[in-house]
């Protein structure tokens, strides 16, 4: 079956789905994405993230190129086009197509692109009960990383230094050894007294809207939280450690640059907080 793709009003062949060479987002990185999880057809909170696409257009100021009403429609009928079941939607926003020019141009229209594909959610579970090992590296990134800009440089350098390491994915720590976040997601710890523990919301890191999802679960679990900066000193006595992200969902963490997590298995915490988004994305 041949993928397809939505680029600027029409549906594609996804192997012949352009956008020109003076399109803002290839020069300058001037854009935004958004991921949606599909699970049984159906994306996962939907609603945070139309209310962060919102966010980081309002920023970049890039206009809106359609409502939440007629992009919700469109997202959904990219993942029928592409018979999703179990996958993801991406979606990609730009400034637009312009002569190269530093500034805003005026009165230009912006781009949009929006893909899906299909994930093996078996061998995404298998990934979750093994567990994964992160390594970490230095926060190289701007000062706005609340903006779920296209601009991805240090985020793609960290992975790539996770993946020539052996490990899934790379935690970036801050000029103060504290922990920013994942290349692709949020970082969470349980400490040894069982506090949950994730980085507070602000212009370092990306307000996932799985980590938003994970921390009404651990309310409905009466857990203790901080949101608060944790130290790499302090991941590594960590109980258990996870991610975050619409892609992984909750994965358990069992080694911090190679050194064990806790027992070095899968946290009791983690895993049970992956049941439990399961379960409350699924109603
Ligand atoms: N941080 C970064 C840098 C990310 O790229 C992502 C994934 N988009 C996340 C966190 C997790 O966000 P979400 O839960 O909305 O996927």
């Amino acid at each position: 079956m041949s993928r397809i793709a939505y680029v600027n009003g029409s549906y594609v062949p996804h192997a012949n789905a352009c956008i020109h060479i003076e399109d803002r987002g290839y020069q300058f990185a001037d854009g935004i994405y958004e991921v949606w999880a599909v699970r049984a057809g159906k994306l996962l909170d939907s609603s945070g993230h139309f209310r962060r696409m919102g966010r980081s257009l309002g920023e970049l100021r890039i206009a809106t190129p359609m409502s939440d009403g007629a992009l919700d429609v469109v997202l959904h009928e990219v993942v029928r086009k592409n018979r999703v079941r179990d996958g993801l939607v991406y979606l990609q926003i730009t400034r637009g197509v312009a002569p190269r020019d530093h500034a805003f141009p005026k009165d230009i229209v912006p781009s949009i692109v929006i893909t899906a594909k299909s994930m093996n959610v078996a061998e995404a579970e298998r990934k979750a009960q093994k567990g994964i090992a992160v390594i970490t590296v230095p926060d190289e990134r701007w000062t706005r990383c609340d903006i779920k800009s296209v601009s991805l440089l240090p985020n793609i350098l960290a992975k790539q230094s996770a993946v020539e390491q052996g490990a899934y994915e790379a935690w970036m720590v801050d000029e103060k050894g504290m922990v920013t976040e994942g290349s692709s997601s949020n970082a969470w710890i349980i400490t040894e007294g069982d506090v949950l523990v994730t980085r507070n919301l602000s212009n370092d890191i990306l307000g996932g809207i799985t980590r938003e999802r994970v921390l009404k679960l651990a309310a409905e679990r009466q857990l203790s939280v901080e949101e608060r900066a944790f130290s790499l000193k302090e991941a590594r006595k960590a109980k258990e450690a996870f991610i975050s992200s619409s892609i992984n969902l909750v994965t358990p963490i069992t080694h911090i640059d190679k050194q064990p997590v806790g027992d070095g298995k899968p946290g009791a915490m983690a895993c049970a907080l992956r049941k439990d988004y399961l379960q409350s994305a699924a109603t």
